[in-house]
């Protein structure tokens, strides 16, 4: 039988290069040998403040632009489709322990964020239970591999565990222990301060848009932070460290697929005769040669978003069955429902 596979995106905004290289080229990738899953995580997306005007064409938008890259519409769901999801995350919030979702990373950075944007804003509560929910995205499909990346190590370390304590806590095997898979590049920098990572929610500048217009893309690029003056030489190496700007960029040209590109201007640096301004160009040229025909397909589908809605509700149904599957069998577990009725 086929491994399951099963990864989650949130809908706040465009995808950005750290979502592609991270986790959805992944996505494309493993269709061909495992069955997969992948959700539009909308409850996720009200943990933060957001705006309900804007939820649900981001969920609509999203979809149709994992599809511009290759991923098959059976294979997607909308999460708040799929009610169950929501029951089983409270089922495990008795499983989960409270200590453990204390120690949560994310928690901290995103409330911290919070408390910087607004000052009227508040910490939801389901900033802080939503890797509950996530470990119930993940177990209701009983997943083996999760497609992800680096940032979302220590929330599938707490799903691992959920599935774990479930396990032990009624002497079953029935979940499922989910393994982490990581792209070859499972941690972008932004462009415009490569000590943090790509993400949507730092702001503007420290995202790259898949879909975004070719001259931004590569104005953006061409602004990228290199480094101010030589990097010193690795004595054990003899070689010439990399700074992290530099490393990023050489980073994303492979994952464009210029492998040779990349191997001939690791050369040139190592001779310290590489031009910033010209990695750069290449750098940005790749990733508009990618692009390209996701920005065609995108359009296409768009042009046709009524046939796009139809299909997502029949691949969000077929799924559902899954999930109300496990939903059963839990709640026999658990002693909510009698097995023999
Ligand atoms: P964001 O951090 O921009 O809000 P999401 O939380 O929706 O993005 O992440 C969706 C997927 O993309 C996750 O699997 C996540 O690990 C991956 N991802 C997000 N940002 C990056 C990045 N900078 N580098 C690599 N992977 C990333």
């Amino acid at each position: 039988m086929k491994k399951q596979v099963l990864s989650c995106i949130q809908p706040t905004g465009e995808m950005h290069l750290g979502n592609y290289f991270g986790a959805v080229k992944n996505y494309v990738d493993l269709q061909s040998e495992y069955n997969c899953i992948y959700g539009i995580v909308d409850y996720h997306a009200m943990t933060m403040p957001y705006d309900a005007k804007k939820l649900r064409l981001n969920s609509w938008d999203l979809i149709i632009s994992l599809m511009a890259v290759g991923v098959k519409a059976e294979n997607l769901f909308i999460q708040s489709l799929i009610p169950e999801h929501t029951e089983l995350g409270w089922i495990f919030s008795t499983v989960a322990s409270y200590g453990e979702m204390t120690r949560m990373t994310q928690f901290k950075d995103k409330s911290q964020q919070v408390k910087e944007e607004s000052k009227d804003a508040f910490i939801s509560a389901g900033l802080f239970t939503y890797p509950v929910l996530q470990a119930a995205d993940i177990l209701i499909y009983k997943a083996d591999y999760v497609p992800v990346g680096k940032d979302q190590t220590q929330h599938l370390e707490l799903t691992r565990n959920i599935a774990q304590r479930f396990n032990s806590q009624f002497k079953t095997d029935y979940f499922v222990l989910p393994e982490i898979l990581y792209t070859e590049t499972p941690k972008i920098a932004s462009t415009a301060d490569p000590t943090r990572k790509m993400s949507k929610s730092a702001g503007e500048k420290h995202w790259i848009g898949v879909f975004a217009d070719e001259k931004r893309m590569t104005k953006q690029i061409k602004s990228a932070v290199t480094d101010a003056g030589d990097m010193p030489f690795n004595q054990e190496t003899g070689k010439r460290e990399m700074s992290e700007g530099v490393a990023n960029l050489l980073q994303i040209l492979k994952a464009c697929g210029k492998t040779k590109e990349h191997d001939d201007i690791v050369d040139l640096y190592n001779e310290g005769s590489l031009r910033y301004g010209d990695l750069k160009g290449i750098v940005a040229e790749a990733i508009v040669e990618m692009t390209a025909p996701f920005r065609e397909r995108k359009a296409e589908l768009s042009a046709d978003k009524k046939a796009v809605k139809n299909q997502i509700k029949a691949s969000s149904a077929e799924i559902r069955k899954t999930a109300q599957q496990t939903l059963r069998e839990v709640k026999e577990i658990t002693g909510l429902l009698n097995p023999k009725a």
